[in-house]
């Protein structure tokens, strides 16, 4: 019976076949479809991982590179601030450096240029015998020599000059005034006598050895810087007032001499007021040669020989 029953049997079984094959098909399909959603989900993760590992990356780079960056300049400025201050340092001292310099430069110049004038105004004095300056900022040489001629009782002057001398002296005398020598050619030895006697009375009279040694200075000239010394000069009194003190000027022979020394060559040395140019007291009794065109000159215009000359004033307080 059964076997009448096969086509049955086996059509039950086909279709129970088919069903089963629809049936793996579609679980086939299902699966194929999870794993293609699968596979995509595991794409969108990989994806993401990339791009946020590549936007990490990017980040990190780029932090890195600031912060490197960053580091650099703090190096830079942490290094640069001493060296800055330093090279400040260094600039100050080579700026005080240059100015002291120029300092040093400035005064050795001005130094250079006044011992410049000094001998040019040297240079300049007139090397003619009777115009010699003698004082005390120009001593003699060493060893200066003068030929010397007397004048009468025991006084001597430059040889040169005696006979305008003689003629002066006989001159006034021819008008009734009568001169006299006190002083006229005197030795080195002479003039350290005499100004060692000046330093003396000084302290005598109870100023300091320094004190009485400026004091003699303007009254005898240092030894060397003497008119005396020169021949050329010589201290004249009148018969009624030999003293040599500023009385001198009210006598007879003072005046006839102030009024025609010149014409014999001499000029009053020492006037008064005058003692910051010459460097000597008003002395009215020392006369000197210099030749009768500049002895007219000098007493016309009532100056000194250092002026005549052009020569620098001797400061009294030297
Ligand atoms: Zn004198």
């Amino acid at each position: 019976m059964y076997q009448s029953l096969p086509g049955k049997e086996q059509t039950t079984h086909r279709e129970k076949g088919k069903q089963m094959n629809i049936g793996r098909r579609k679980r086939r399909e299902r699966l194929k479809l999870q794993r293609r959603r699968e596979s995509r989900r595991e794409k969108k993760r990989l994806l993401g991982f990339f791009a946020v590992g590549c936007a990490m990356f990017l980040i990190g780079a780029f932090a890195g590179g600031f912060y490197v960056k960053n580091m650099d300049h703090f190096v830079q400025a942490a290094s640069q601030e001493p060296v800055e201050s330093a090279a400040w340092e260094g600039n100050l001292q080579a700026k005080v450096e240059e100015m002291q310099a120029e300092i040093l430069r400035e005064s050795q110049e001005k130094a250079q240029r006044e011992k410049e004038q000094a001998e040019e105004q040297e240079e300049n004095l007139p090397t003619d015998w009777n115009l010699r300056l003698v004082n005390r900022t120009h001593p003699l040489p060493e060893n200066y020599e003068v030929e010397l001629g007397s004048i009468g009782g025991g006084h001597q002057l430059d040889v040169r000059i005696v006979d305008e001398y003689k003629k002066m002296i006989q001159a006034a005398r021819a008008e009734g005034v009568y001169i006299y020598v006190s002083s006229s050619y005197r030795s080195m030895l002479k003039q350290v006598e005499l100004h060692h006697d000046k330093i003396l009375d000084g302290i005598k009279e109870g100023f300091s050895y320094d004190e009485a040694k400026t004091l003699a200075a303007t009254v005898v000239a240092v030894p060397g810087t003497s008119e005396h010394q020169l021949g050329l000069a010589v201290d004249l009194v009148s018969s009624e007032y030999r003293r040599l003190d500023e009385k001198q000027e009210n006598t007879k022979g003072f005046q006839w001499l102030k009024e025609h020394c010149w014409e014999y060559g001499f000029i009053l040395r020492y006037p008064n007021g005058r003692t910051d140019i010459t460097g000597i007291i008003y002395e009215p009794w020392h006369f000197r040669y210099v030749g009768e065109m500049a002895a007219k000159e000098i007493m016309e215009k009532g100056i000194t020989l250092e002026e005549y000359l052009g020569a620098l004033p001797v400061s009294a307080e030297q």
